[in-house]
């Protein structure tokens, strides 16, 4: 069977609900399923419970976005369960820095006389974890651009003149407060940081050193000669092969849970090699 280790719902940046993408799970034959909403783990109880009533597994996890030299690592950790621990307590000021960012680029796009208010940005996230694409889903609502990808070439990307900087944890303190608070991490995408052979091998020997347990090589976005290169390459670091659709519903409308698009496939035993690397 198949699973996906990569999804987001309304509780950060997704456009669906935490039990209905639970659902689209079941509903694509899986046998298992983590949430990974950025920087918070809001979504995770309304998921177990729909997880439940399918007979479904789920793993709580997050995606963080961590400093990189040459700009942003994301990172997925897995088995990071609500409540009381060392990274649970610091998602809450991550949060806030995005508030304040957030605060920052509405400005910037008012100064730049784009028609936004943040109250706007807030109605259209919903949730506590707010950020750009909830930006860029109020362009796009208002015509100031066409579609998501005008909005963050104009205006929100890492390039684009409203973007601005928020503070993020380094690699090693990340995976630190995942390890001290009984998770495994996997570094999301490593397309992100790396475009080469010879780039990815320097990357994923950080990544190793750093004590990340998994590397995403099965994204829906790349090609399955590059998903086996990634895979094989993780393999030969002693780490994980992971996967994930990285689904948003309506922000990318293109990707489906389970399947990215129509020909992903997780399989299930990551789900045990995963488990196999929870601290103790
Ligand atoms: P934030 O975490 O608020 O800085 O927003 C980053 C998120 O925006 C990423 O996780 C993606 O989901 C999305 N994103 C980043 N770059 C783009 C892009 N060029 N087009 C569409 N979505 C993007
Ligand atoms: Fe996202
Ligand atoms: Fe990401
Ligand atoms: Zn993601």
């Amino acid at each position: 069977m198949a699973v996906d280790l990569h999804l987001h719902t309304t509780a950060s940046d997704g456009t669906t609900a935490p039990r209905e993408v639970v659902a689209l799970a079941a509903a694509a034959g899986l046998s298992a399923v983590a949430i990974t909403d950025h920087d918070t783990l809001a979504g995770i109880d309304e998921a177990r419970a729909a997880a439940s009533n399918h007979g479904i597994e789920l793993i709580a996890g997050i995606e963080l976005s961590l400093d990189w030299p040459t700009g942003n690592l994301h990172l997925l950790v897995y088995f990071l369960e609500p409540g009381t621990g060392p990274l649970q307590e610091r998602l809450a000021s991550l949060r806030t820095g995005r508030h304040n960012r957030n605060t920052e680029m509405v400005a910037a796009l008012q100064d730049m006389g784009v028609p936004i208010t943040y109250d706007e940005v807030l109605a259209e996230a919903g949730g506590d974890a707010v950020g750009r694409p909830h930006l860029g889903a109020v362009l796009v609502a208002k015509g100031v651009v066409a579609d998501m990808k005008e909005a963050f070439e104009r205006y929100l990307g890492n390039h684009a003149p409203a973007y601005r900087p928020r503070r993020r944890l380094g690699l090693d303190e990340a995976v630190e407060l995942a390890t001290a608070s009984g998770a495994v991490t996997s570094v999301a995408h490593p397309h992100s940081v790396a475009d080469s052979s010879d780039a990815y091998e320097a990357a994923f020997r950080r990544f190793a050193a750093a004590g990340v347990a998994g590397v995403e090589c099965w994204y829906a976005a790349y090609a399955p000669d590059l998903r086996a290169h990634l895979a094989d390459l993780t393999r030969s670091f002693g780490l994980i092969p992971t996967g994930g659709s990285d689904f948003h519903g309506a922000y990318k409308p293109d990707l489906h849970v389970g399947t990215g698009r129509g020909d992903l496939v997780v399989p299930d035993e990551t789900v045990d090699a995963l488990e196999s690397r929870r601290p103790r």
